[in-house]
């Protein structure tokens, strides 16, 4: 089965296709020739990917998904959040958002946070369905290990005691990561909703 993901990220692209497994192409916007930006004003993670989901499937009608995902602090009332994109501002830049965040924490020792994501998922019958994954873990004092995206270099995953996400391999990120439970619920959903879904 071919299916969208609305994403420009090659990491989210393989990371999905690995989940999804053999049965599943996944195709980015771009491999369609859909090149604008994709509108994102929704108020909740939620309604951020419902909306990028429906915005493909209205212009393709093909089976499609998007996720969206937020960087919850709870010393900070669960900022940055929607915002985690533009927390420094608006050039969505991974180097000043993570300034910002240690400086905002700076003086803190509850350090206590989360990732989570909502998939949106909606094939030929035009229904969304959401899926989520979450990541518990703490924001590091200080930024280590060059892998990942994001927030990864101060993010410190339970999961992984001593480690951020920038420190472990690929694999080790989707085994616990909110993406990659998020996108496997949708694929065991897939499997189960939809026999035969991968040979479509
Ligand atoms: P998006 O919803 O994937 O666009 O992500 C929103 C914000 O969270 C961006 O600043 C991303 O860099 C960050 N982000 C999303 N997923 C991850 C992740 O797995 N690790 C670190 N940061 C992430």
């Amino acid at each position: 089965m071919r299916i969208i993901f609305a994403t420009a990220n090659r990491g989210k692209l393989r990371e999905a296709a690995e989940v999804l497994g053999p049965g599943f192409e996944v195709v980015s916007p771009l491999d369609l020739g859909i090149t604008e930006d994709i509108p994102e004003t929704g108020a909740t993670l939620q309604e951020n990917s419902l909306q990028k989901a429906q915005y493909l499937f209205d212009r393709t009608g093909l089976p499609c998904f998007a996720d969206d995902t937020g960087l919850e602090v709870d010393a900070l009332g669960g900022a940055p959040g929607i915002y985690s994109a533009r927390y420094a501002g608006p050039g969505h830049d991974s180097e000043a958002n993570m300034d910002k965040l240690l400086a905002e924490l700076i003086r803190l020792d509850d350090r206590r946070a989360r990732f989570r994501t909502v998939v949106t998922l909606i094939l030929a019958d035009g229904q969304p369905h959401f899926f989520e994954g979450s990541c518990e873990g703490s924001i590091a004092r200080e930024r280590h290990g060059t892998g990942g995206f994001g927030y990864d270099p101060v993010f410190l995953p339970d999961a992984y005691p001593g480690r951020t996400l920038a420190e472990v391999s690929e694999e080790e990120k989707n085994a616990v990561s909110h993406r990659g439970k998020a996108i496997r619920a949708m694929a065991e959903w897939l499997r189960s909703k939809v026999p035969g879904a991968e040979k479509c």
